[in-house]
């Protein structure tokens, strides 16, 4: 496995060599999917509802990315779950007031049980810090899915961590290439593995990453705890098939951030969109079709490069109108779409991305 050293190599080259086994003769470049349900006594794991050496592998390169240490959870909502339950069932919570869904339906069941949740506008920073005086835990998605607001990470995170407050990042869609949280402060980052981070669309898998200090190892100790005892724990091939694709992130990621700027910049002024939401930076970029929620339809139907259907962070272009679900917030317009730029040509996705807006 990858050694202290290979944590200063450049960013693209600790990519492709975190994770690997030890160099032997003979030996495989792959750590081996490990297909086991318990381990012959006196080692360290006993049971793999416990650890897997195939988890391993990945936790270590990505906790490398992040600069902390990596736990695999079986999908993003398994991280999330882990992260919120790091305080109690009456606490106070500050996030965002637009998430992406799931986590704002995890955020109402949690008053529902009694917490209590403050909800602040993803860049207003002045009002965070003022929440932040009476708050157990800190909230963090930037930028929001779908609405693509960004939120003052350092300010924020040093306060929060002024005051002890528990602070978690959801990552997802920044990814580790564009900021990395427990640098700003925050005591945990979470991850829709599922996304950029195995970037293929062929597995829903998550991750929580905490600081290499004696705080985020105690963090570390909790969230691994509630991974082993609810039992929302990774299958082996998953896991295998996200450390395949983390090798390329910096190829994919930076492909599809040059496509969705240059995107961004085109749709500018197009005469079918009203507004577009692009975050300066990223492969996300969601925009509002100049027509209702009918008319956003008929574009994803138009579309035939670009694949209409939920998620993001694949190979492949994906669009979706987010208001489709009835879990979505109703702050993001029923007429905004969500793209999520895969590693096409741009011009082809443009192409198709113009005609279909142009049969509105
Ligand atoms: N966080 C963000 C920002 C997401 O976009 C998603 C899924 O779309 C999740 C978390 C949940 O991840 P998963 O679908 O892997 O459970």
């Amino acid at each position: 496995m990858a050694s202290d050293a290979d944590q200063h190599l450049h960013v693209e080259t600790f990519l492709v060599s975190a994770g690997r086994p030890d160099r032997s003769a003979g030996s495989s470049v792959n750590v081996p999917v490990e297909l086991t349900s318990t381990y012959a006594a006196d080692g360290p794991v006993n049971y793999a509802r416990s650890g897997n050496p195939t988890w391993n592998a990945f936790e270590e390169a990505l906790g490398g990315l992040e600069g902390g240490r990596a736990l695999v959870h079986a999908s993003g909502m398994g991280a999330i779950s882990a992260a919120l339950s790091l305080v109690p069932v009456g606490a106070t919570i500050v996030a965002p007031d637009q998430t992406y869904n799931g986590t704002g339906d995890l955020l109402v069941a949690h008053e529902k049980a009694g917490g209590t949740v403050v909800r602040v506008h993803a860049s207003d920073t002045a009002r965070f810090l003022a929440a932040l005086e009476s708050a157990d835990l800190l909230w963090i998605e930037s930028p929001t899915n779908p609405l693509m607001d960004v939120t003052e990470l350092d300010v924020v995170l040093a306060r929060a961590r002024e005051l002890g407050v528990t602070s978690v990042v959801d990552n997802t869609l920044s990814t580790p290439l564009l900021c990395r949280p427990l640098e700003l402060g925050a005591d945990v980052v979470v991850h829709s593995v599922t996304k950029y981070l195995s970037g293929h669309s062929d597995v829903v898998l998550g991750a929580t990453v905490v600081a290499d200090t004696d705080r985020g190892r105690e963090i570390g100790e909790r969230l691994l705890r509630h991974r082993t005892l609810h039992g929302a724990i990774a299958g082996p091939l998953e896991v295998f098939l996200a450390l395949r694709g983390l090798r390329t992130l910096s190829l994919r990621f930076e492909r599809a951030s040059a496509t969705a700027a240059e995107l961004a910049r085109r749709l500018e002024g197009h005469p079918s969109v009203s507004r577009v939401r692009y975050p300066g930076a990223g492969a996300m970029l969601s925009i509002d079709v100049a027509g209702d929620a009918d008319a956003a339809e008929r574009v994803c139907d138009a579309t035939r490069l670009w694949l209409h259907s939920t998620s993001l962070g694949g190979v492949e272009s994906q669009v979706e109108r987010r208001r489709r679900h009835p879990t979505e917030s109703e702050q993001v317009p029923p007429n905004l779409l969500r793209l999520s730029v895969g590693i096409e040509h741009v011009d082809d996705l443009w192409a198709d991305l113009d005609q279909a807006l142009r049969t509105l």
